[in-house]
């Protein structure tokens, strides 16, 4: 071994920061003996080190063999420096560096070491309900500025108590410069508030809240991210007064529960599908029902799933601790009145949700960025994000190809916004619909924290090429105040641009795209969301679409899926047939005035829609005539599919139009002989695999390509994707699914980002 003193300076960028990195560098250093520093930069991590050259380079693959698990390195970069003559190895302040910038962790779930020391009555933090360590805890909803230090964060507000310093200082404890940590001394307290009681502090609060939820009250919880409002799940009564109050009718509840043995009963649950849940991220996760589930039905209503998380902070472990007498598990359900954004602040949980709580459990931790939880099922043992918010953002997504500093303002609904600079593109939580002034408010001001803790500059936006969306009058705004160069991206392009991004898709080649959504603005003016695309991030030419069909009243048809139904039926030449439900559900009148406005073309915008077919279909199989959610009818049809039933029906493709007449045909048909209604839907479902593998076959036998990519909100529907993907990979295609990002809208921003990019080469 060579025996010289050397030096070095390294530099590390990645997930660096709030993950026990530096105190990780300095147990290293102290093992490998060697003298300097390390410093937290707004890049990411800076390291000197002096000692003997070859303890150097075995340091240096140390950092890559043996990080923190919730740390990531995406570059390590060295150099070679004279020997400074340090006496020890110390971690140093951290320093902004004008410019550059960093990822920040998301927010982690409760690590077993702490959720130990929860339970253990011998542990100063025992039951203590905001115990976090480096490995732990929040981070994201409570970073006000970077670089991750406490003062830069909604803990400034508390001084450290001597023992937390100490452990704080301390580099061999586990929350060595843990910015968050606090104790039962010094640290954030929870309170009960009910109207005309005074109020409950510390863990008689959390005996409360469990008494009330056990005698069917309901509950506003403040979390990790916002509010949410909570109740008994076993309670028929109880969900059924939290829906009215709420307004939210037909849309399935997510549950809580404390360990996976608890939701055994009621679900099917595969290891990676257990794996997922237990995860630091913990999402929420879409298992099938058992049919003997003591689940409350107003929980998951006509959902065939039912949505479930574990605790994923120690105040939810507190709350769900195993205990007779109170619930062992709770619906937690995001803390708004139907389409309003969550509430996050104390009193706008007062003012808005006091209508439908009867009392709040509080905290006084304040929380920076609304952030709320994940939903995600497993597919092929896969997680399949359908939206990706809390444990995941603002993690990036990195790119194949670098991007100029760049804002993507996203879409209407199910909105994200990314910015993008280098290999990164962050791509933002879930804001929500653009649809009232307190989203759309939380909207702009995320992007200017994005802006400001990644130090990105947009010198170019993208959009979409909507004009009445509020987040293309957005970028329009900031394109003429910023003097930036605006790219407007056609919305399923840019669905076909996220999921290869997602999949760090990287060849010249062009791919085949079978985007299937519920709305999106074409390029000749109507509405599509039936697409077969070929082509890449640059262009793409649209190979086959579904035949027009007009949405006769717009929206009204969105949401009266048996006006979508009856417009069908009278595109593809078929009578209304009195006994058909669409008919039965729509008075002669509104059947009078629908048909008047359809052959006038009043109100009545042409949509190649695949959603709205789903719709229609849904009418016309009696199962779901008017919505009160996004994408309700196709749940409902999907929700009574039977994987057993084979059959399918035709549709007919002509140069580059396809024609569901001949399906909509046969279903009436096979209606009308009283065929039961599973076997049709599923019948449906196949048709639309099926004709998956038939355009993907005709572009394949004209180009020789093979791989395809499924991109729009229909792939949220798990029947059609394993269907779909089965026949497809058997055929011999290469396809990529979402596999980071959702299929849905949730995704549009970053593929926004990707077009943009290539367009300006
Ligand atoms: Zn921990
Ligand atoms: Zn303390
Ligand atoms: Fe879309």
């Amino acid at each position: 071994m060579d025996n010289q003193i050397a030096g070095c300076r390294i530099w590390i960028t990645g997930i660096v920061q709030g993950v026990g990195f530096r105190p990780f560098i300095y147990n290293l250093a102290q093992q490998h003996r060697l003298t300097g520093w390390v410093k937290n930069t707004s890049a990411g991590v800076e390291i000197e080190v002096n000692g003997q050259a070859g303890l150097l380079d075995q340091f240096v693959q140390d950092i890559h063999d043996k990080h923190p698990h919730l740390a990531r390195i995406d570059s390590l970069t060295r150099e070679s420096v004279l020997p400074n003559g340090y006496a020890a190895f110390e971690i140093i302040h951290s320093t902004p560096l004008p410019g550059d910038f960093l990822p920040i962790s998301p927010d982690i779930a409760l690590c077993p070491d702490c959720e130990r020391e929860l339970f253990d009555p011998t542990n100063r933090r025992f039951h203590y309900p905001f115990i976090n360590c480096t490995n732990c805890g929040p981070r994201f909803s409570i970073i006000c500025d970077i670089p991750y230090d406490r003062p830069a964060t909604t803990m400034a507000g508390f001084a450290l108590c001597p023992e937390c310093q100490r452990e704080y200082e301390d580099p061999t404890n586990r929350r060595f410069h843990a910015q968050p940590i606090a104790c039962p001394v010094c640290g954030p307290k929870v309170w009960l508030e009910q109207p005309g009681l005074p109020d409950i502090e510390g863990g008689d609060a959390i005996r409360a809240a469990r008494s009330l939820m056990a005698e069917g009250k309901i509950l506003a919880i403040k979390g990790l991210g916002g509010f949410h409002l909570a109740c008994d799940a076993f309670n028929q009564a109880a969900v059924t007064t939290l829906r009215q109050r709420k307004k939210r009718i037909g849309k399935a509840f997510a549950v809580m529960a404390f360990s996976i043995e608890d939701i055994q009963t009621h679900c099917e649950i595969d290891p990676a599908e257990s794996d997922l849940l237990t995860s630091p991220f913990a999402p929420i996760v879409l298992l099938k029902r058992k049919k003997w589930s003591t689940i409350a039905p107003a929980v998951y209503q006509k959902h065939s799933t039912l949505g479930v998380m574990l605790a994923y902070t120690p105040l939810h472990k507190l709350l769900l601790e195993p205990k007779s007498g109170f619930p062992s598990i709770l619906v937690m359900t995001s803390g708004n009145l139907s389409d309003e954004p969550i509430a996050y602040q104390d009193e706008d949980c007062r003012t808005r949700l006091g209508k439908i709580a009867d009392a709040y459990l509080m905290h006084n931790r304040p929380i920076q960025t609304r952030v709320d939880d994940s939903v995600s099922r497993i597919v092929n043992q896969k997680p399949y994000y359908l939206r990706r918010s809390r444990g995941y953002a603002p993690d990036p997504i990195i790119l194949e190809t670098p991007s100029a500093p760049m804002l993507a303002t996203g879409t209407e609904l199910k909105n994200t916004f990314t910015l993008a600079k280098g290999k990164y593109a962050f791509l933002s939580h879930y804001i929500g619909d653009l649809e009232n002034y307190e989203t759309y408010q939380s909207y702009t001001e995320g992007i200017k924290h994005f802006e400001n803790l990644f130090k990105i500059k947009p010198e170019m936006i993208a959009c979409d090429l909507h004009p009445d969306y509020l987040a293309t009058q957005y970028a329009m705004e900031r394109s003429q105040s910023d003097h930036l160069p605006i790219v407007k991206v056609q919305h399923h392009h840019a669905h076909l641009a996220a999921c290869l991004a997602d999949n760090h898709w990287n060849r010249p080649e062009p791919v085949i795209g079978i985007i299937f959504d519920g709305t999106g603005f074409g390029t000749d003016g109507t509405i599509w969301g039936g697409e077969i695309l070929f082509g890449g991030y640059a262009k793409y030419i649209r190979r086959f679409h579904l035949r027009n069909t007009p949405l006769p009243g717009g929206n009204l048809a969105v949401r009266r899926p048996s006006r979508m139904a009856l417009a069908h039926l009278w595109k593809a030449g078929i009578s209304w047939g009195d006994m058909l439900p669409p008919t039965q559900d729509l008075c002669y009148e509104e059947r009078l005035a629908l048909r008047k406005q359809m052959e006038l073309g009043f109100n009545s915008p042409d949509t190649s829609s695949m959603g709205r077919l789903f719709d229609a279909v849904s009418s016309l199989l009696g199962v779901c005539h008017q919505t009160t959610y996004e994408g309700q009818a196709a749940i409902e049809l999907e929700a009574i599919c039977d994987p057993e039933e084979a059959g399918r029906y035709e549709l007919t493709i002509d140069q580059n139009t396809i024609d569901p007449a001949p399906l909509l045909t046969a279903i009436v048909r096979d209606w009308m002989a009283g065929i039961p209604v599973p076997r049709i839907a599923t019948r449906f479902h196949n048709s639309i695999a099926y004709l998956c593998l038939d355009v993907s076959q005709r572009i394949k036998s004209e180009s020789g390509l093979e791989t395809i990519a499924l991109s729009g909100g229909v792939w949220q529907n798990h029947f059609l994707l394993q269907k779909s993907m089965t026949l497809l990979d058997k055929a011999g295609f290469h396809v990529l699914i979402h596999q980071q990002t959702p299929p849905n809208d949730g995704s549009v921003s970053l593929g926004q980002v990707m077009v943009a990019n290539h367009q300006n080469l």
